[in-house]
């Protein structure tokens, strides 16, 4: 069966870097970056792009999904590189600019572009910026979903953030935006994961919510290709993305939108998986995109509550193999749970998923 869909979690670490294809019936696929992982992530991700064919190694979209380093580290140096500047057509990012004042979006000022508002250099380039949206905030609206249908690729949707999150982080802004440039301190605390115990009673442990502003203001998005479907959740809040498909299955008239794909927010954090999440959008492949660095994700008690809400027969995705994602691939608990597990080949190549085409 043809592929309608093709993600790539790199092995970005703690952080997120997807590559996301969108195959069409000739020429080259719709191509989409998501986040750019920390800073030591880039060397992998400029040698990845340098593999695309040399005829077509355009990206249609390259988003940053919000500021954190473990999503931008990797993404400065791209927006540098002549590879980003020859080949990318649209940039997708909430920059300051965009930051909602009421429902009204600001277009950007002038002089402000996107690699000034990355980089912090007065000089940075000047690249085209959520074109897609008329220059305006990627955010959801209460009236209205907002999608793009952008020409011979996918359709997609915005799950999140909503605009009261966008508001929340421009109080934040200027402090978010400098540490996020910096290069994340990792902790030295090793991972030293336990045993997996009941799953039933792991899912509905208590978590606190997720309540940083950058995470709050992800962008998220539902990408639809030829029958196939998958959510990029960023590091969004479980509240915001269970709202968002919520409002995506009501004007289908459905309660829950059942996907293909579910790239799960914030590396599989607790504080972000939710079962309210899992029952809105249930998925064929859960994706965790971590290899538990500094916060040890994925934590348990999120791949727990995809195991235990998601459909029998889902498949888990790490893009690590490591003992903490490595206790998920245990016979008596997959046979008990009816899941499968997937790891990468080797330790380049992260995972790699292929969505069949439907039509
Ligand atoms: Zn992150």
């Amino acid at each position: 069966m043809a592929t309608a869909i093709r993600i790539e979690a790199l092995p970005a670490r703690l952080g997120d870097c997807l590559l996301v294809e969108c195959e069409r019936a000739e020429g080259a696929p719709w191509r989409m970056l998501v986040d750019g992982g920390p800073s030591d992530t880039w060397p992998l991700l400029e040698a990845r792009l340098n593999q695309l064919p040399a005829d077509s190694r355009r990206i249609d979209v390259a988003v940053v999904t919000h500021v954190d380093s473990d999503h931008i580290g990797g993404f400065l140096p791209f927006v540098e590189s002549d590879f980003a500047r020859e080949n990318v057509r649209d940039f997708w990012f909430n920059g300051h600019p965009h930051l909602l004042d009421g429902s009204r979006p600001r277009s950007i000022e002038q002089g402000e572009s996107l690699g000034s508002v990355l980089t912090g250099r007065a000089d940075g380039p000047v690249l085209p910026w959520n074109q897609a949206f008329d220059e305006h905030a990627i955010v959801t609206r209460d009236d209205a979903l907002v999608e793009v249908t952008p020409r011979g690729g996918p359709r997609i949707t915005v799950l999140s953030p909503n605009a009261d999150r966008l508001q929340r982080l421009a109080r934040t802004w200027a402090a978010v935006l400098s540490r996020a440039r910096e290069k994340p301190r990792d902790v030295a605390e090793p991972d030293r994961p336990q045993p997996l115990g009941d799953l039933e009673s792991l899912a509905t442990e208590r978590s606190e919510k997720d309540g940083s502003p950058p995470n709050g203001s992800s962008i998220g998005l539902l990408v639809e290709h030829r029958g196939a479907s998958v959510v990029l959740a960023g590091d969004g809040f479980g509240d915001v993305l269970t709202e968002g498909l919520r409002a995506v299955a009501a004007d289908r008239g459905l309660e829950r939108l059942p996907v293909d794909a579910f790239k799960l927010p914030h590396h599989g954090s607790r504080a972000n998986v939710f079962a309210p999440l899992i029952a809105v959008a249930p998925a064929k492949h859960y994706v965790f995109s971590s290899n538990g660095d500094t916060f040890h994700h994925p934590d348990d008690v999120a791949v727990a509550r995809a195991v235990v809400g998601g459909p029998r027969g889902a498949t888990l995705w790490f893009n690590y193999r490591n003992p903490r994602t490595e206790r998920w691939d245990d016979d008596a608990l997959k046979d008990r749970h009816g899941y499968r597990v997937e790891y990468p080949r080797d330790d380049q190549s992260g995972a790699v998923l292929e969505l069949p085409s439907r039509r």
